[in-house]
């Protein structure tokens, strides 16, 4: 055993790093979360060499003052997060400032905004000084992982590292209909949304118009919003389901579980829906400080929002019963009628 060290702070960055940005999926969802805090309405993601030669995001939102670029780039340095307490409700995608400074870490970073403009390769300050005046800001992250090989070694294939970044703009593009979504691949458009608000058409821009058609949007708890497929549409995995809490998209099982419920045998065996389902919770009745990349939640009451989601989904996919078998006939129900709720999120 050799003697304990601390660790340059170069190296303690890049291992910091590695649990916040893992892929290039990872940074195009730091970026995006980025953008959505900052009341964006246009957020565009180009992508090259999927993510390792560069991601490039823009965004149209409140932009960083001139003075703080180079602020933003510090590890802890947020603008969301003040005193301890308020991690107890936090109503922002990002929290703990150390999204844009574990990218710049391990890789080589251009960004602008508010006519400033900053490059940093693997956490050093290359070039500051003046930028473009556009609003926004944009973030430009080239040769990803290039000064950790280790990491870069463990990156998938192109389709499969494109394909992950697909996925984080789906689910944001699917949860944030009012905003308008590009992604593009190797110069082709792979998401183009339309950001009017729309959610159907937000799902005909990501899954096709036809199952777009096949959608039902949910109706009921004015907390719940989104969409769930009617039962006669379904998918052979899990991949069409999004869930969310505030916005923020996460990875429940649970929760998934308790939407397939929701279909009360209607889906075959095997078969799973497709949808996107946002539940608005008070900020302090959830945990979302508890996973390195922020995928997972924690509540405070996880059956009460389970029967929140619950409520609404199976309403949305039972209330349209006459459509499927008769002999699965429902009366129509009332807002005072949702005993059977219980039931579908056991
Ligand atoms: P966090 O999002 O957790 O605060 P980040 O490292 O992702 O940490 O960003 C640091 C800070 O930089 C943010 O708190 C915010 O003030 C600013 N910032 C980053 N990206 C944007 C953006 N696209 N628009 C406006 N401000 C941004
Ligand atoms: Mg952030």
């Amino acid at each position: 055993m050799t003697a304990i060290n601390l660790l340059a702070p170069e190296v303690a960055d890049a291992i910091a790093a590695g649990e916040v940005i893992e892929r290039p999926a990872s940074v195009v969802k730091e970026l995006v979360e980025n953008a959505l805090d900052a009341d964006a309405r246009r957020i565009s993601i180009d992508v090259r060499g999927a993510g390792r030669t560069s991601i490039r995001v823009g965004d149209d939102g409140a932009g960083i003052p001139a003075d703080e670029l180079p602020l933003a780039f510090v590890r802890h340095a947020t603008s969301k997060v003040a005193a301890l307490s308020d991690l107890d409700a936090i109503t922002s995608l990002g929290f703990r400032g150390e999204a844009l400074a574990s990218i710049a870490s391990v890789a080589d970073v251009e960004s602008s905004s508010a006519g400033a403009r900053i490059h940093i390769r693997a956490g050093e300050v290359i070039e500051q000084g003046a930028g473009p005046f556009l609003p926004g800001v944009t973030v430009e992250v080239r040769d990803l992982f290039a000064n950790v090989p280790a990491r870069l070694k463990f990156l998938k294939s192109d389709a499969t590292e494109n394909a992950a970044i697909k996925d984080v703009v789906t689910a944001f593009a699917l949860l944030h209909p009012h905003v308008r979504f590009q992604l593009t691949i190797d110069g082709r458009s792979a998401i183009s949304s339309a950001g009017d608000g729309d959610r159907r058409r937000a799902f005909a821009s990501i899954h096709g118009a036809p199952v777009a058609a096949e959608m039902l949007e949910i109706v009921g708890l004015p907390l719940v919003t989104g969409m769930v497929s009617q039962p006669r549409l379904s998918r052979g995995t899990r991949d069409g389901i999004v869930l969310a809490v505030n916005g923020r998209p996460i990875t429940s099982r649970p929760l998934a579980y308790a939407l397939e419920d929701c279909y009360q045998g209607r889906l075959e065996r095997g078969r799973h829906p497709v949808a996107a389902i946002d539940i608005g919770i008070d900020a302090a009745l959830v945990d979302v400080n508890v996973h390195p990349a922020k995928r997972e939640v924690r509540f405070r009451d996880e059956g009460a929002v389970f029967a929140a989601c619950s409520a609404p989904a199976s309403r949305s996919i039972t209330g349209r019963s006459s459509r499927w078998q008769a002999s699965q006939r429902r009366p129509a129900t009332k807002a005072s009628s949702w005993s059977t709720v219980p039931r579908c999120c056991r």
